[in-house]
């Protein structure tokens, strides 16, 4: 591990859910209409990389799949810290459900070569199946660490904490091996200015921003068209719906201690018409 560990952060492009741009009556999302960003589980991803790297030294590669605009998240990932990025983007890949979108970026880590670790964020703020990255792992022939809290390295071994039911689980993996970051792992030191100003100067060059960030296609992976977009996804969605049409209202109970507190919960619970049980339904 002389020259350090090569890093893969995997980044998604995700409609930014503070705005209402681009959010159609029906609550759908017009996602070229629509304000984008960075999906912020990510971003824990990226400082973990970035910890990782300046402790056992390396470099990171951040990686994303989508349409051009995504190049964006990739910039900013560089300005953050990343040492250089790929953007998967081929209009192939349009449709592609997680099986397909696994696929597709698997074949990119491959093109990458001799990765030692690949982060990813827990799941994402749109698709939300948190499925990408133990797909990702499985084709690898990766170990794999889900919402992983802590580690550590050794060599090349891993020592992970993740967060399981009810506590924490330790385990040992070894190099190479994909980890999923939970946001419990790191503060987003990343973020600070003083970090950001000095490779934003950097990336001003249009030439080097060009060598740093490069757009790759299925040809540049040799990936099977076949098992991307519809093609590649057997996923059928059957119906989609509004959630959170219904509002409600929220009331904090304190107290001057949690069983104190709890004891005030249950007693405005029992002076409720509606009764207990139809809250712990
Ligand atoms: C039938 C079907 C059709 C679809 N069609 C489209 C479509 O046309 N256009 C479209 O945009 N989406 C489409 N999707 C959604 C698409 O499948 C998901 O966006 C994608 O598979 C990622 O899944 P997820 O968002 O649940 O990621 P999760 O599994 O929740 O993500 C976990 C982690 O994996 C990584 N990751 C996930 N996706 C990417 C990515 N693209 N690039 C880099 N890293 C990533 C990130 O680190 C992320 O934190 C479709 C889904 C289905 C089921």
């Amino acid at each position: 591990m002389s020259d350090g560990l090569k890093i893969v952060v995997l980044i998604k492009q995700v409609p930014d859910t503070s705005s209402a741009a681009g959010v159609n009556p029906d609550g759908t999302v017009d996602r070229v209409r629509a304000r984008k960003m960075m999906n912020p589980f990510d971003q824990f991803a990226l400082q973990k990389a970035i910890e990782t790297r300046n402790a056992h030294g390396g470099e990171i590669i951040v990686v994303s799949m989508g349409p051009p605009p995504a190049l964006a998240i990739l910039h900013e990932a560089c300005e953050y810290g990343a040492d250089k990025g790929y953007l998967l983007s081929d209009r192939r890949l349009a449709a592609s459900d997680t099986l397909a979108t696994a696929f597709a970026l698997f074949k990119t880590i491959e093109f990458i070569g001799n990765v030692d670790i690949v982060f990813t964020g827990l799941q994402t703020t749109d698709g939300d199946t948190a499925q990408v990255g133990p797909q990702i792992a499985e084709r690898l022939d990766f170990p794999q660490v889900t919402y992983c809290e802590k580690m550590s390295i050794e060599g090349r071994t891993i020592r992970a904490s993740r967060i399981i039911d009810g506590g924490i689980q330790r385990l040992e993996v070894d190099i190479p091996a994909l980890i999923t970051i939970a946001n419990s792992a790191s503060r987003l030191e990343h973020k600070r200015f003083y970090n950001v100003y000095r490779t934003r100067e950097l990336l001003r060059d249009k030439q080097t921003l060009a060598k740093t960030v490069m757009t790759i296609t299925l040809d540049n992976i040799g990936a099977d068209p076949a098992r991307v977009g519809l093609m590649g996804s057997p996923t059928v969605v059957g119906k989609t719906w509004k959630l959170g049409e219904k509002g409600g209202s929220c009331k904090m109970f304190q107290g001057d201690s949690a069983k104190h507190g709890v004891e005030t919960l249950i007693e405005s619970l029992s002076e409720d018409e509606r009764g207990i049980e139809e809250y712990v339904l």
